[in-house]
């Protein structure tokens, strides 16, 4: 006979799940974990050749998978990704906002207001107005869960991105209100807080020696973080083990920041 923990391996079993910024990086780490923890993933990026070869991958894996071009910032992608997830999979369960803009290197009082603009608009609005249009549907679900990819750039910021640690500490305050919110929706939000992970996003700080020496001896375990680190925590927080933890946000840095 089946044990009952054996059953519940399949923790995201008939869930269906968004995700942006999913064909690469931290997106693709957690898209794979959640179709391999049962879930139908729909993937999404700016690029139809990255979403083509993100697909391929997964399915190639036996997973269940779709996948649409969305520009987080464009509304017709936005109302596209949201179409693609209602005509595959039949709703929503499971956001996942990881898409972001890191912006020019550089002072936070230096930053051009076009780049504010636009980091403020992929980082902080584009995830609120996608889950906008999301929320009808995942309201109609048993338990749906929302993760919003913040940074630990929130507790020790970096003064060569300040108008992204700026933005990423706006993803907190949007989980923070966002829980309290959807709460008696039986909506869950809750953050990520990733430290310095090898993708090419951190690429423009990895190469500067300095840098990684400075981060490696803040971190402890010596090592700088992988996508996969941070994949088993979402696939987590959108279980029905984590029922009970909304408005919550996990650092995965190898070490903390906070008390
Ligand atoms: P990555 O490896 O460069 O991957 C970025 C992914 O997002 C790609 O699939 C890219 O594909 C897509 N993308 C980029 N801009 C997009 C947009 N405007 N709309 C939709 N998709 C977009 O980056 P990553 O390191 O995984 O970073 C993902 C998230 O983690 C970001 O929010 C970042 O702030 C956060 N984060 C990263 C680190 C780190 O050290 N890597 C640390 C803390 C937080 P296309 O090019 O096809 O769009």
């Amino acid at each position: 006979m089946i044990s009952k923990r054996a059953d519940e391996i399949c923790a995201l079993a008939g869930k269906v799940a968004v995700i942006t910024g999913s064909t690469n990086g931290i997106g693709f780490a957690i898209a794979q974990r959640l179709a391999q923890d049962g879930a139908h993933v729909v993937v999404s990026s700016r690029k139809q050749q990255n979403v083509d070869r993100a697909v391929a991958a997964l399915q190639g894996e036996g997973l269940r998978v779709t996948g649409t071009v969305c520009h987080v910032g464009k509304a017709e992608d936005r109302e596209r990704l949201v179409a693609t997830a209602l005509d595959h999979c039949g709703g929503v369960d499971i956001l996942v906002s990881v898409a972001g803009f890191l912006g020019n290197v550089g002072s936070t009082l230096g930053t051009s207001e076009e780049v504010w603009d636009k980091i403020l608009n992929v980082n902080v609005k584009a995830p609120a107005l996608l889950l906008n249009q999301l929320l009808p549907h995942m309201e109609k679900r048993r338990g749906s869960s929302v993760v919003l990819v913040s940074s630990l750039v929130v507790y020790a910021p970096l003064h060569q991105i300040g108008a992204y640690n700026v933005s990423k500490t706006a993803i907190l305050g949007l989980t923070k209100t966002l829980s309290k919110e959807l709460a008696p929706k039986n909506i869950r939000v809750n953050c990520l807080m990733p430290g310095i992970i090898d993708t090419p996003f951190s690429q423009v700080l990895l190469q500067d020696p300095e840098f990684l020496d400075n981060y490696l001896a803040f971190n402890k375990i010596q090592r700088i973080g992988k996508p996969e680190d941070c994949s088993g925590v979402v696939s987590f927080l959108c279980s029905p083990d984590a029922s009970y933890i909304n408005g919550e946000s996990i650092v995965v840095a190898g070490c903390s920041p906070r008390l």
